[in-house]
């Protein structure tokens, strides 16, 4: 796949539509942003059979090819009215960063200019992708850079199924099995529609096939959205972001609480619909003497009692302007111990790509706040 500035197929410029003449055209269509279904429709519609929108889907999701041209096995009359008609909009790679440890951090251009980030982590035995949903983020979590920037839009479903075909691409795993992890900007069921709608074209067979098992979706817990998760016949694996034990501690570092507080979050967990062997994560923040005592475990095991749970704990990933320290290994052991002792499955996550401001809540792209992070969350209390 192009991931230079020639990435959108038709021309450079990155315009959501052709300028509209006097007649006014009809907008080019997105064959990115489609699911199959829509594809087929497309094409029928335009006088075309549709089991061409398998090859088109093959070529674009499968193939990662987004030259019409190359799309050898189309007739020329479907590849000219593709050309003519349509555009396949793939973000453009504007930053490609490598940690030492071999996380990759992709910064990608949208067509509106806003950029967004994308993590690549080299997982043993796992490859995954660290997928962003929105540009900035509503929720405004006391210790996450992203949070500081406030919502700047939701993402379309195109441009969350881009940003893995352009990982996929740069990484060379376009044939290879990897996991999808919805933990990089934004807050997934803040945006569900087009995060679902991502899921499902991730999904199709005649694309990249990712099965949901290999999708993690993490949240800080809306709870009618996590509802109508519980109802979708394609269910990641859950996440919550849990990051405190009293009502009081989780409404000052995630403000969301208020609204949905932990009993409530808990409830609709007990009762989420779970397969066979599959857990829900619950991860936790650490933060040096706020979280992080033996008291906060001992309710953090007690609040997750008959939860099919595993925990995550999260060392704190500090940045500037976060008034929150990272603890000492020796207080996150302990932590992780009195959970272990109350037979909770518990992992500390490594930290990925810090060097690169890649990790967890470091991921933020400079310019453009168009509501403060207040200014969002008060529309979404509402
Ligand atoms: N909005 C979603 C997904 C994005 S954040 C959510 O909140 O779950 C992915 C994870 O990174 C969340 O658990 C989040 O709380 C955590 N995180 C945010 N900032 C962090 C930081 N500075 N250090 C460590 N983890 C952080």
């Amino acid at each position: 796949m192009e991931t230079g500035r020639g990435c959108y197929n038709r021309g450079s410029a990155p315009t959501p539509f052709r300028q509209a003449g006097p007649a006014m055209h009809s907008p080019m269509l997105d064959l990115a942003d489609l699911e199959l279904p829509d594809l087929e429709a497309a094409l029928v519609a335009r006088g075309f059979e549709r089991f061409h929108a398998r090859q088109l889907y093959r070529w674009i999701h499968r193939r990662g090819v987004t030259d019409v041209a190359q799309m050898t096995d189309l007739s020329r009359r479907l590849r000219a009215m593709l050309e003519q008609d349509c555009l396949i909009r793939t973000p453009r790679v504007v930053g490609d960063e490598r940690s030492t440890d071999g996380t990759r951090k992709l910064v990608l251009e949208l067509v509106d200019g806003r950029r967004i980030e994308s993590v690549f982590i080299p997982d043993t035995p796992a490859m995954t992708f660290c997928i962003s949903t929105q540009v900035g983020c509503a929720m405004a979590c006391g210790f996450c850079l992203t949070g500081r920037m406030g919502l700047v839009r939701h993402l379309t479903a195109g441009e969350i199924v881009g940003q893995v075909r352009v990982l996929a691409a740069a990484t060379g795993l376009l044939d290879s099995p990897f996991n999808i992890v919805l933990m990089g900007m934004g807050e997934p069921l803040h945006n569900y529609d087009q995060t679902m709608k991502a899921l499902r074209m991730l999904h199709a067979e005649q694309g990249l096939a990712v099965s949901p098992r290999r999708v993690t979706l993490s949240t800080v817990g809306i709870v009618p959205a996590m509802r109508r998760l519980a109802d979708e016949p394609l269910m990641p694996n859950l996440a919550i972001s849990l990051h405190a034990t009293t009502d009081e501690q989780r409404t000052a570092l995630v403000p969301p609480n208020r609204k949905y507080p932990l009993a409530e979050i808990l409830e609709t967990c007990r009762t989420f619909p779970l397969k066979k062997r599959s857990r829900i994560t619950f991860e936790y923040v650490m933060l040096a003497d706020v979280n992080d005592t033996p008291e906060d475990a001992r309710r953090l095991a007690r609040l997750l009692a008959g939860i099919k749970a595993k925990v995550n704990l999260i060392p704190l990933n500090p940045a500037p302007g976060i008034p929150y320290a990272r603890p000492s290994d020796e207080r996150v052991d302990r932590f992780a111990a009195i959970l272990a002792e109350r037979h909770l499955t518990v992992s500390v996550r490594k930290s990925r790509g810090r060097d690169i401001r890649a990790a967890c809540g470091q991921l933020i792209v400079e310019g453009g706040t168009a509501k403060t992070a207040a200014q969002q969350m008060a529309l979404l209390m509402r």
